[in-house]
């Protein structure tokens, strides 16, 4: 099946000069939407992760169902203050300013094996400021999982040396 296919292109958002590649054409299809969860969680299985870590929001749509595929825990990564507990929390840099991550201290057993997840990785500095927090748990980062990778951002160059799973590429 044709992933590419399914996901829409948005010339100009959020701002001039971006594509967006908007996802949600993809997951209202029910035959798309089966495919890629299918195909992610059997790229994944061999990675054997305890945990899935997704980041908010996108991320939450992909890491869930793959969890549950391969047996694993959700956890989810969050925007600033929206975690309830004591939370970790991890600065990163944006295109214009800052932002920041934060992730439930208790949320990963030391040892145990996490693989991060998310919808889009462009310059991959999401993906890298989540392996920090993971670090901080004591958790051993197995991988990254990403439906579509923006390779001419050259996001891998900014993540740990794990294997980097994504179904698609532009
Ligand atoms: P990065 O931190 O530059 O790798 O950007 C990745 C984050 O931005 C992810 O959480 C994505 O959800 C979001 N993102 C960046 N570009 C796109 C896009 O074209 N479509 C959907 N999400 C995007």
């Amino acid at each position: 099946m044709d992933i590419k296919a399914l996901i829409r292109d948005i010339p100009d958002f959020p701002q001039p000069g971006i594509i967006f590649r908007d996802i949600t054409t993809l997951l209202r299809d029910p035959q798309g939407l089966k495919y890629t969860l299918d195909l992610l969680s059997e790229q994944c299985a061999p990675l054997r992760p305890d945990y899935i870590v997704g980041m908010e929001s996108r991320g939450f749509i992909f890491a869930t169902p793959l969890a549950y595929q391969l047996n694993a825990g959700f956890v989810p990564v969050r925007k600033p203050g929206k975690l309830p507990a004591a939370a970790y929390s991890q600065e990163y840099a944006l295109e214009y300013g800052t932002d920041r991550l934060e992730l439930h201290k208790d949320a990963i057993p030391a040892g145990s094996r996490v693989l991060i997840t998310d919808d889009v990785i462009a310059t991959g500095g999401t993906a890298a400021a989540t392996a920090k927090l993971i670090q901080q748990t004591g958790g051993e980062l197995v991988g990254f999982a990403f439906l579509s990778e923006l390779t001419f951002l050259k996001g891998r160059q900014a993540l740990p040396d794990v294997p980097v799973i994504s179904l698609i590429e532009y």
